[in-house]
């Protein structure tokens, strides 16, 4: 039977693939369809039936579309690859101008038309949402996701703002209890100041960083800095486990912790 060259053969058996694909897509089983069919072009390229049958069966417009100009380059004349390549175009204008006409709405909230888009993922977004960037708008996401080596922070130097922040949180801490001793009120203006000169520390030890690494160390380090004054209050009076738990049970110290806290956590952001 096969007794033709190589490429009578692969001819053949691409036909044989094509007659089971058309078999098979006919009793509904359309995956196996495809792949016959596909085989059938991969053995043999120039089969142009099987191309038109690859073209009715995928769901891909941008497909479709390939497998006929495929079909339409070895048969010119093919009538029926021409017909439904026109109405695969036809569809395709039509969608192009839908696209046009239809509106974007944010990605974020989207109550709000917008004509922006972000220039990195090409999400549509309201103008709240757009941050200016060096090569135009984009959105929040891409922007955190290609962020300044400012918030890229090494467990070095998380270390040291944490060193740093617990020894100014303890001079803060034992200000804040002098503070506290004379009116508690002045805590509230005093804290935040505090909260300040301890960020500024942090940022004097890792110059040009900030994020959330820093801020975290910085608010454990002022709560370390709590815990040392304890302690050295302790030291001090022979007993460091009851000046401990004094200070931990001062609550205007809590109050100045809190504060300083946030303070230097906005300074860091
Ligand atoms: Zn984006
Ligand atoms: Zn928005």
């Amino acid at each position: 039977m096969d007794t033709g060259t190589p490429e009578e053969t692969t001819r053949q058996l691409s036909r044989r693939l094509l007659r089971d694909g058309i078999a098979a897509a006919r009793a509904g089983d359309v995956e196996t369809a495809r792949r016959l069919l596909r085989q059938a072009t991969e053995l043999d390229e120039s089969n142009v039936e099987a191309w038109l049958w690859r073209s009715t069966l995928t769901d891909s417009l941008a497909d479709k579309k390939a497998y006929l100009e495929q079909a339409l380059a070895l048969d010119p004349d093919n009538e029926e690859a021409r017909a439904a390549l026109e109405k695969v175009l036809e569809r395709e204008g039509a969608l192009a101008e839908r696209a046009a006409e239809t509106p974007l709405y944010c990605t974020v909230h989207p109550d709000r038309e917008t004509v922006l888009r972000c220039n990195r993922c090409g999400r549509p977004m309201c103008v709240e949402c757009a941050v200016r960037h060096p090569v135009g708008l984009r959105c929040r996401e891409c922007v955190r996701e290609t962020r300044s080596p400012v918030y890229n922070v090494s467990p070095a130097q998380v270390a040291l703002a944490l060193l740093v922040s617990t020894l100014a949180g303890a001079v803060g801490a034992l200000v804040a209890l002098f503070v506290s001793g004379v009116f508690w009120f002045l805590l509230l203006f005093v804290s935040p100041a505090i909260g300040g000169g301890v960020a500024a520390a942090v940022e004097r030890a890792v110059p040009r960083k900030r994020g959330r690494a820093l801020q975290a160390a910085t608010v454990v380090g002022i709560v370390l800095g709590l815990v040392l004054l304890g302690l050295g209050v302790g030291v001090v009076n022979g007993q460091p486990g009851r000046g401990l738990l004094a200070v931990l049970l001062n609550l205007f110290l809590w109050l100045y912790v809190v504060l300083a806290a946030t303070t230097a956590a906005a300074r860091l952001r």
